[in-house]
């Protein structure tokens, strides 16, 4: 979401870019960033009030209202259904065809990352989470590249993927795996979980995303929980500005701290919960929380963080049926899920009782 209006909206416009950092660009940048900061702001704006008019709200998917998988003769999901569109610097949306699934690769970088890395997400979850796209219908992976000109952020609309390609000097680049992987995860949660966009479920909702953008450039990768960076948007970032990424789960509140951009917010306690209006009542801000939960459990256990852990929070989306659910009863859910997966009383659901119990949820 790219505003914080108070809002019930079951689609809202999910976008890497948090509120927060727009309103300090706003005001601390010079004259041409801050235009830039005041009119993403207002061209988000629009743009949610446009799809608020045309989407009529959809109740979350119970999971066995599911479709099945589409299967293979082998009996594996097959086959991502990739559409990536150049916006060519305008602002309607998808634009013209360049790569479709199955085709060579344009030439057009941003073009062949943005279709590279749908296929890395769409991988993920159907290998190891038996999911099919991301209505688990098999749902066609559209996106648009080169959005607007400079433009600063990247969004999931409900229906596809879109990405700016950044104004060069706050941000270089959106098509970065963990990005993609985090902004196509809103489209997964939309149709699992539900979790409205406001408060706690709001910062489940961006929590989620970041585990399983993250998760998909661990993999994509083959790196091991302590091989990982656990940023979500390494090297975005202009060079100019002083920071590594947009957020840290490993270190919440460490990813940047920049004159222009101000200091990473993210609190990694329930002590440093922040209660605010803005950012929809803190979601790009909170979810450091559960973020940070999701990286204890995984450093304890070791390994690959896509495997058990994964699964485990694959397995609770799947099962939530509180699309309003605080952050104890979404730890309660990973427990039960754990429990299912791992045994009662194992030592991994023990683990993962230690981790959300560090970050001050008890259960
Ligand atoms: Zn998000």
């Amino acid at each position: 979401m790219c505003l914080s209006l108070p809002s019930c909206a079951h689609h809202p416009i999910n976008c890497i870019v948090p509120p927060h950092m727009l309103r300090v660009l706003a005001l601390r940048g010079d004259a041409q960033i801050s235009r830039m900061a005041r009119s993403l702001l207002k061209q988000t704006e629009k743009l949610r009030e446009e799809r608020e008019e045309h989407v009529t709200p959809t109740p979350p998917i119970r999971p066995d209202a599911l479709a099945g998988p589409a299967l293979d003769e082998a009996g594996k999901i097959c086959c991502p259904d990739r559409r990536i569109h150049d916006g060519e610097y305008k602002a309607a949306l998808p634009g013209k065809l360049v790569r479709s699934e199955g085709d060579a690769p344009t030439g057009i970088e941003d073009a062949d990352l943005a279709y590279d890395g749908a296929g890395q997400v769409f991988s993920l979850f159907a290998e190891e989470y038996g999911r099919n796209s991301l209505d688990g219908a098999g749902m066609p992976l559209i996106a648009t590249i080169h959005h607007r000109r400079n433009y600063n952020n990247a969004f999931w609309d409900g229906n596809q993927m879109t990405y700016g390609t950044g104004d060069g000097k706050v941000f270089r680049t959106f098509l970065e795996l963990s990005v993609i992987g985090h902004e196509m995860a809103h489209g997964i949660i939309q149709h699992s979980g539900g979790l409205i966009y406001e408060n706690q479920s709001g910062a489940l909702n961006e929590s989620i995303a970041d585990v399983f953008g993250s998760l998909t450039l661990q993999r994509s990768l083959g790196q091991q929980v302590h091989e990982a960076d656990w940023l979500v948007g390494r090297g975005i970032l202009g060079s100019g500005i002083n920071g590594v990424a947009l957020r840290s789960m490993k270190a919440p509140g460490t990813a940047y701290s920049d004159d222009l951009l101000g200091q990473d917010p993210q609190p990694w306690h329930m002590d440093g919960f922040v209660s605010t209006s803005e950012d929809n009542g803190g979601v790009h801000i909170n979810s450091g929380i559960p973020n940070h939960a999701f990286y204890l459990f995984c450093s304890y256990l070791g390994g690959n963080s896509w495997e058990l852990p994964g699964r485990v929070w694959y397995r609770a989306l799947e099962r939530l049926n509180n699309p309003m659910a605080s952050f104890a009863e979404w730890a309660d859910q990973t427990m039960q899920a754990a429990a299912e997966l791992a045994g009662l009383g194992s030592h991994e659901a023990a683990m993962l009782r230690r981790a959300w119990k560090l970050v001050g949820i008890g259960i």
